[in-house]
Formats: structure tokens, sequence, C-alpha cells
């Protein structure tokens, strides 16, 4: 049955019982209105007519005895008046008969002994006054009458009130039926409304609530939850509707869940197939993955399933850049062999490079951080070998060289004797050809030397204008060549910084050298210092000239880097490489901004001087 249906079974009796009850209730008011009004139609005229009759009756004997004690006038007056008044009674009564055959008898009796009543009357007004006497209290006379009318008179009024007390008692009665049908039917009003509520409850509002209990508890999370179904009905129907999206939620759920495991295994799976360490991190330092290779070099507690997510307390070294990735949002990718982190695996120490990135959702919430760590172990090795393969060649290449240089010189001197044209023409080139030989062979052993770290500085409390001053110096007749402008732009009052004057003067030198080389005739070298919020110093050369294209920057500071289709210009491609080394010794940093055709800048930021550090 439909909820509607539910709804009028449950009301319709309560309707027609309310009907019921209202017909009934209507119907008894009527039925008392009806009889009040026959007791006041039918029998209280009865008795009002009786009494004016009994009345009129009385004063018409009177007026016999007047005409007796001899007042004939008023009497006869007394007598006409009064008969008037006793018709219009017995009238009355005439009209109002009740059904009751009794009373009809009475009525046809007073009717009887007023014609008899009336004639004797008249008869005693013809009479002279000596036969009035007889006419009067004569055997059936008119007292013998008067007694009579009254006797049936009497009879006629006791009879109406009579009726009217059990018509009263009727009605009584019938409003006491009345009161107590009501009253049952008001019982019975409320018992079905009772019924019919608590059955509304059963049917309509339990399974509702049924159905609300469920959905609330599947909103939770209980998908396994099945509503129960009652019935056909639209609640019937809602739970089968609840039912079947429960049912597809279920299988919407188990396949993002092993969707969700699968992806997690692949991630796990590859993460795992790295020989290098990776571990990936929540933002409060929790271990979300980390392969095997990051569990043994690092003691990285792997996550198990069903127990919450260890945190990780990264080593010293990296420390820094894992709070750098997390908490400015920063990448930290090392690339030098300087930035290295070195760790004792199986008793042999091994080299890698740090890469921690911070991760991120694809709405830009970020996630955590994942930490790679590069085994460069086999490159450094390389890269040793390479440089000691490097500094032995050119040591071994410069003794002979440098002999080569000085054969030269004493030629082109003409001192062993004079020179043919073309043979001094051959002996300058070979001077010039020896000469960058010899200076790439001094830079290649430096950049050895400085990389090995067996370049010993020797840090003092160094002025900055000092050392700015000096370059300048240095570059002056260059510059001046080249007609270039050479300015230093020091800001006064700088504090000492922790330099070696020599090693980081090559670097100005080398930065100089660069600067006029590649600044057209008439540019500007500047050279300046000033004091940055850190505390450190930074010291800047710029020039006006041809600058560095965009794509070249990053790679201005590699060995052998040349920017491509300078070819003619002079170089070997080693001075900015030993600038960095330079700088990194002290412990300093390096940048390069350019804009081709406007010029280029270089900083060396550098620690100041701190007594006892
Ligand atoms: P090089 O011996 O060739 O000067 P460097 O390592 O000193 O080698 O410089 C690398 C390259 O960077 C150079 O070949 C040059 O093209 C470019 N470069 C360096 N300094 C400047 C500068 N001040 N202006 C323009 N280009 C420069």
């Amino acid at each position: 049955m439909t909820l509607r249906g539910h709804i009028l079974l449950a009301v319709t009796p309560l309707l027609l019982l309310l009907l019921c009850l209202g017909g009934a209730g209507a119907a008894l008011l009527l039925q008392l209105g009806q009889r009040s009004d026959a007791i006041l139609r039918e029998n209280y005229d009865s008795v009002r007519a009786m009494a004016g009759l009994n009345e009129a009756l009385e004063r018409i004997d009177s007026s016999y005895q007047f005409a007796l004690a001899g007042q004939e006038r008023d009497a006869r007056e007394a007598h006409r008046a009064n008969w008037v008044l006793y018709r219009e009674q017995l009238g009355v009564e005439e009209r109002n008969v009740t059904i009751f055959p009794e009373e009809q008898h009475l009525v046809a009796e007073l009717q009887d002994l007023t014609i008899r009543y009336q004639a004797q009357g008249e008869a005693f007004y013809a009479h002279p006054a000596r036969d009035r006497q007889r006419d009067y209290f004569g055997e059936r006379g008119l007292l013998h009458t008067f007694a009579e009318i009254k006797r049936v008179a009497a009879a006629i009024h006791d009879i109406n009130e009579e009726e009217m007390h059990n018509a009263s008692r009727k009605a009584q009665d019938t409003a006491r039926m009345s009161v107590i049908g009501f009253a049952f039917g008001l019982a019975l009003s409320v018992v079905l409304a009772v019924t019919a509520v608590l059955w509304l409850q059963r049917t309509i509002l339990g399974p509702i609530q049924a159905v609300t209990e469920a959905a609330t508890a599947i909103g939770a999370g209980q998908l396994h939850l099945v509503v129960p179904v009652r019935g056909q009905d639209e609640v019937g129907r809602l739970a089968q509707a609840f039912n079947v999206m429960t049912e597809k939620l279920r299988g919407y759920r188990q396949s993002n869940t092993e969707r969700l495991l699968h992806a997690r295994l692949t991630a796990q799976a590859t993460i795992d197939s790295f020989p290098d360490p990776v571990i990936v991190i929540d933002l409060f330092g929790r271990v979300e993955f980390a392969n095997p290779a990051a569990q043994s070099l690092l003691g990285v507690p792997p996550p198990k399933d069903g127990e919450p997510l260890a945190v990780w307390h990264p080593p010293e070294s990296l420390r820094q850049h894992v709070e750098d990735a997390l908490r400015q949002q920063r990448p930290v990718l090392t690339k030098a062999f300087d930035e290295a982190a070195t760790f004792r695996v199986d008793g042999e120490d091994r080299t890698y490079l740090p890469q921690v990135r911070p991760t991120r959702s694809p709405e830009g919430e970020t996630l955590g951080a994942a930490v790679v760590l590069n085994d460069v172990t086999r490159f450094r090795l390389l890269d040793r070998l390479k440089s000691d393969w490097v500094a032995t060649v050119s040591h071994e290449l410069k003794t002979p060289l440098t002999s080569v240089r000085l054969a030269v010189h004493v030629l082109l001197e003409e001192v062993v004797g004079p020179l043919e044209p073309k043979q001094l023409e051959l002996l300058v080139e070979a001077r010039e050809n020896t000469e960058r030989l010899l200076k790439l062979i001094e830079q290649l052993l430096a950049l050895a030397k400085l990389e090995e770290g067996e370049e010993r500085l020797s840090i003092r409390p160094v002025d900055p204008a000092d050392l700015l001053r000096a370059a300048a110096d240095d570059a002056l007749s260059r510059a001046e060549d080249k007609r270039l402008a050479v300015v230093i732009d020091d800001t006064p009052g700088l504090p000492p910084i922790a330099v070696d004057s020599v090693r980081l003067g090559r670097a100005l030198d080398n930065l100089l050298d660069n600067a006029i080389t590649y600044t057209e005739v008439g540019g500007k070298v500047t050279l300046s210092a000033k004091l940055i919020d850190d505390g450190r110093v930074r010291l800047t050369v710029s020039d006006t000239g041809i600058g560095i294209p965009a794509e070249s920057l990053p790679h201005v500071f590699d060995r052998f880097f040349r920017v491509p289709g300078r070819d003619q210009m002079p170089g070997t491609g080693l001075g900015l490489a030993i600038v960095r080394e330079i700088v990194i010794a002290h412990h300093g940093d390096i940048v390069c901004e350019s804009e081709p055709g406007r010029g280029t800048t270089f900083h060396i930021t550098l620690p100041r001087w701190e007594e006892g550090a």
C-alpha cells in the first residue's frame, strides 16, 4: 500500500466516527427541541386554558349567586362577560386535544356539560326570581353542573400536567442517554486516534526512521549497512534506492581502494628499483616511502601497513636541505662535489649529491618532500683521477715548455744571431702559442690544486676597498690600452672580510681580465663593495660589455666552457672555474647576472672577519 493509502486508512475511520457523532448530536438536539416544543404546544396551553376556564366558570357561578341576591343587573353583566372568557379557554382546549383518547373523552364531556350549563343559565335568567332557587340548587341544577364542569376541567388539567411531567422526564432521559452516547463516541474516537497514530508510526515513521538511521551511518562511511525494506510503498522504494546507491558506493570504494593500493604498490616498487636512496616524507617528517637503499644507508624506518608512520631524523649533512625544502618550499639541488655528503657504507666512504624537492598536490598544496641521494662516488673518483692526471701531465709539460719559451725569447732577442723576417714571424707565432700553452697549464695546475684543497689559504682580515683598489691597479694598463674607464664605487666603513688576499686578488684579476676583454673600446668597468642583510660583504665587478646570452649563463662557471661563437677571442674557458673554486674555498658564493649588449655583473659574497672564528 502507498503512504497516501496508509494515511487515508488511518484517518478515514476517525472521520467517519466524527461524522456519526456530529450527526447523532444534531439529531438529538433536534429531537430534544421538538419534544420541548410539543410539551409547550400540547400540554402547557391546555393547563393554562383549564385554569382560565375554571376562573371564568367561578365568575359565571358567582353571577348566579348575585342574581339570587337580587343584583340582577350586575349578575347578567358578569354572566355574559365571563361566558365569553369561558368559551375562549374552551376553544383553546378544543384545538389542543392530544392524541390521548382519555383527553378526547373529557373534552367531549366538557363540551356536553358546557351546553347543558349554558342552557341552564339561560333558563335561570328567563325564570322569575321565585323559581331561580330551584334552578340553582335543585337536583341536576346549575350548582351540580358547575361542580361537574369543575371536575372535568380539573381532570383535563391533571392529564396535561401529568403529560408535561412525562415529557420533561423523557427529555432528561434523552439528554442523559446523549451524554453517555457522546462520551462513548468520544472515548472511541480517542482510541481510534491513538490506534491510527500508533499504526502510522509503525507503518510510516518507523521505516522512515530506519532509512534515516541507515543513511546517516552510510554517510559516516559504514557502507556495509543495508537499509531494511518493508513493503513496496514510497518508503520501501526509498530504502531500495538507498541500497542500490550503497551497493554502487561499495563497488566504487572497492575499485578506488584497489586502484590506490595498486598505485601505492607501483610507487613503492618503482622507488625500490632505484639503486640510489629515495625517501618521501610528509610535512611532519614522517616517512611515506623509503626504498631499501635508503633504509640501509640512513636507517630510515620503512612504512608498515596498519602502523602509524615513523618520523625520520635526517643526518646533519641533510638536515638543512630537508628543512629548506619543507619550510621554504625551496628545492635543494646540489651539483658540485663540494656540496656532496659523505656516508660510510661497508667500511668505505661513499659520496652522494642530495636532491631535495618539496612535493605538492595538483592544487599546489605542500605534501612534504622527496629526498634522493645520487651516488656519485665513482664520478668523484674519476674526477680525482682526471685532476691528478691533468696535474701530472701539466706538471710534466710545464718544465720543457718553459725551456722552449726561454729558447724562443733568446732567439727573438737575436742573441745567437740575426733573424730573417720569415724566421722572426714564425718565432713570434711560436712565442704566442707557447705563452698560451703555459697559461693553460698554469690554470690547469691552479685548478687541480684548488679542487684537491691543496692550496692552503692564509685567511686574514682584509679591507674590501684595498682588495678592489689592488685589482683595479693591476688591470689599469690593459684598460687604458682599450680606453676603458675603471671605476671603484665602494661604500666607506665596511667591515674587514676573512680572505686570503693573494688568492682572492687572483679571482678579482680574472674577473677584471674578462670584463676588459669582453667590453668594447670606450666602455666602463665598475668595482664595488657593500654590506648585505645577512652581515656578509658583497664584492661586485660589472662592465658595460657584450654580455652573456641567457642560455650560456648557467654554464659560465663550468670548466672549459666558452660562450659559443666567440672563438676569435683569447681564452681557455678555465678562468671563471678557477674564480668559483677560490670563492668556494673562502666559504663564499658567486653569481653572474648579464644582459646581452648591456653588460655583465659578477657578485662575490664573502664572510666578514670575526675575531676567533
Ligand atoms: P675565458 O678564458 O674564455 O675567458 P672564462 O671561464 O673566464 O673563460 O669565461 C667563460 C666564458 O664566459 C668566456 O668564454 C666568455 O665568453 C664569457 N664571459 C666571461 N666573462 C665575461 C664578461 N665579463 N662579459 C662577457 N662574457 C664573459
